[in-house]
C-alpha cells in the first residue's frame, strides 16, 4: 500500500515535470523598407539591439517569477514604449495636427479575454490601458477621452501632451506638411510598432501590440493594432500572434486570427501559417509589413516582407537573440 501510495507520488511528480515546459517570448519592434543597413551607424544599430535586449530580459524575469502572459506581454511593452526609438508611447508618431494618437491591444490566449484601446492621447504607457481593459471592463475596445478616463480610473498614468512631442518626430511631420506626401511615403516615414507574445511553462499563450499608427493620420484613423483577429489574437490552441505593417490591409484580411484558423483548421505549422500570410496573402496584394508568434507547441514563428523588421526572441534558459534586418546581417 505504502509503496503503490509512492508510486502515484513519482507519477505525479514526472507527468507535472514533463508538462512543465521553458516559457518562451518574441517580440518585434516594428517592421519597414526604410530599415536597410546602409541607413543605420554601428551606434543605432546598437541601439535598436539594446532596446530589444532589454524588453527581452523584463520579460524573461517576468516569466521566471511566474507572472501571468497578459502582465508579462504588459512589462514588456512599456519598455518599448518608454523607447524613443519606436513608434509607441514616449515615441508614438503624431497625428497630422501634431498630437499623439495611440492604440494598444492585448490578448488571453488561456480564456480567450481580451482588451484594446484607440486614439488615446494622454496615458504614458497605452498598453497598461488595453490591460486594464482586458482585466476591469465588461467591453473589449474603449476610444478617445474615455478610454484614457478608463485607464486613468485603474491606475494609468496620464502625462502631459509634450510628453510625446519628441524632435525626430515633429521633424519628420514638418517635412511631410511641407511637400504633402503620398499615403505611401508616409507609411515608411517611421514604422516600429511594439509587439510581443509569451508563452509560460503551462502553456498558456498571451499576445499584445502597441503603436502611435501611421504618421500625419487625419480624421481619427485607427490602424489594426488595437483590432483584435487583425493586429493581436491570442489562443493557447493555436497561436499568440502580433503584427505591424500597413494596417488597413491587416484588418481587410484579418490577418492575425486567419493565421491561427489556418493553424487549427489546415494543421499548418505557425512557420508555415507565417509564410502564407505574409508572402503569398499580402505580398500578392502589394500590402507590406510582417509579424512575430508563438504556436501551442512552444514554436516561434516570424515573417516580413519588408526589407527589415526589428525582432528577437528568448526561450528559457537559452540566449537571447536580437535581429534587424536578415539573419545573416543582423
Ligand atoms: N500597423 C500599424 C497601423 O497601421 C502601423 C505599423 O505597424 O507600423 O497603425
Amino acid at each position: 500500500m505504502k509503496g503503490s501510495h509512492l508510486l502515484t507520488c513519482l507519477a505525479l511528480i514526472l507527468s507535472s515535470w514533463a508538462s512543465a515546459q521553458q516559457y518562451s517570448i518574441i517580440i518585434h519592434g516594428g517592421a519597414g523598407n526604410g530599415l536597410k543597413p546602409e541607413n543605420y551607424t554601428e551606434v543605432q544599430k546598437a541601439a535598436f539591439h539594446a532596446g530589444l535586449n532589454r524588453a527581452l530580459a523584463v520579460g524573461d524575469s517576468a516569466l521566471n517569477a511566474g507572472t501571468a502572459g497578459p502582465e508579462v506581454v504588459s512589462l514588456v511593452l512599456q519598455v518599448l514604449e518608454n523607447d524613443t526609438l519606436f513608434n509607441a508611447g514616449r515615441g508614438a508618431v503624431l497625428t497630422y495636427e501634431g498630437k499623439a494618437s495611440m492604440d494598444a491591444s492585448i490578448m488571453d490566449g488561456a480564456s480567450g479575454e481580451a482588451g484594446a484601446v484607440a486614439g488615446i492621447s494622454c496615458i504614458k504607457n497605452p498598453i497598461t490601458a488595453a490591460l486594464a481593459v482586458l482585466r476591469y471592463s465588461d467591453h473589449v475596445l474603449l476610444s478617445g477621452s474615455g478610454a484614457d478616463d478608463f485607464a486613468q480610473l485603474h491606475g494609468g498614468i496620464c502625462v502631459d501632451p509634450n510628453y510625446f512631442l519628441i524632435n525626430s518626430n515633429l521633424k519628420v511631420l514638418r517635412k511631410i506638411r511641407g511637400d504633402q506626401g503620398a499615403l505611401d511615403s508616409l507609411i515608411d516615414h517611421k514604422m516600429g510598432t511594439v509587439g510581443c507574445v509569451v508563452r509560460d511553462r503551462e502553456g498558456n499563450i498571451a499576445a499584445g501590440t502597441s503603436t502611435g499608427g501611421l504618421m500625419a493620420k487625419k480624421y481619427g484613423r485607427i490602424g489594426d493594432s488595437p483590432i483584435i483577429g487583425a493586429g493581436t489574437y491570442a489562443d493557447n490552441a493555436s497561436v499568440g500572434v502580433s503584427c505591424t505593417g500597413h494596417g488597413e490591409y491587416f484588418i481587410r484580411n484579418v490577418i492575425a486570427y486567419q493565421l491561427a484558423a489556418r493553424y487549427l483548421y489546415l494543421k499548418e505549422g505557425g512557420q508555415e501559417a507565417a509564410d502564407y500570410m505574409i508572402h503569398d496573402l499580402l505580398s500578392g496584394q502589394k500590402a507590406f509589413g510582417g509579424l512575430i508568434g508563438i504556436d501551442a507547441k512552444g514554436e516561434f514563428f516570424y515573417a516580413f516582407n519588408t526589407v527589415g523588421m526589428l525582432r528577437g526572441f528568448k526561450r528559457e534558459g537559452e540566449a537571447a537573440q536580437t535581429y534587424i534586418f536578415d539573419l545573416q546581417e543582423r
